[in-house]
């Protein structure tokens, strides 16, 4: 027995990337380089990168993206890692749907339902986004059905 907590086997984690500060492009296409350097993690797949408009809040168009991390992480160890890489990217939480250097949620892990003080897992709003339902739907589209989309297609979410 391994003395990690690292699962046996790998799980495909979809992560969403979003930010609206600084060089958001920068910020998330460099997030994205850094998750396939996560212990025992690689990068599966990338979306393009996206922007629209913030939900909930003024301020600039987010850059989003969404990526498969085929990762030996658990959840919570993979989620304490995405928040250390927020907090390298100079993130502050002010506020609710404060804008941010970066932000990165876990859409999905394999099939499990999670949910914790820290985690709720399927992401609860990601079906209400169309920020995270288009990329997704780029590179896992069996994830994301056609009345999913239908449903927030009057956001503007348009492809960089
Ligand atoms: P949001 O992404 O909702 O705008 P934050 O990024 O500030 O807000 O996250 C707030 C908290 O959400 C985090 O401290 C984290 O513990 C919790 N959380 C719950 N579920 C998830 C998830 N699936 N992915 C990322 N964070 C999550
Ligand atoms: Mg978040």
């Amino acid at each position: 027995m391994s003395q990690t907590s690292r699962a046996a086997v790998s799980a495909i984690a979809y992560v969403g990337l979003g930010a609206n500060l600084g060089d958001a492009r920068a910020a998330v296409s460099s997030a994205i380089q850094a998750m396939d350097g996560l212990p025992a993690t690689r990068l599966a797949a990338r979306s393009s990168l996206y922007a629209s408009a913030p939900v909930g809040a003024t301020g600039p168009d987010y850059v989003n993206a969404v990526v498969a991390l085929s990762t030996q992480l658990p959840p919570q160890e993979l989620l304490e890692q995405l928040q250390a890489m927020e907090l390298a990217a100079g993130r502050e939480r002010p506020h609710a749907n404060a804008p941010r250097t970066l932000d990165l949620d876990i859409l999905l892990y394999g099939d499990l339902r999670i949910n914790t003080r820290s985690l709720s897992v399927p992401h609860p709003r990601m079906k209400d986004r169309a920020f995270v339902l288009v990329p997704l739907a780029q590179i896992a589209p069996h994830l994301v059905t056609p009345s999913q989309l239908q449903s927030v297609a009057e956001q503007r979410v348009t492809r960089l």
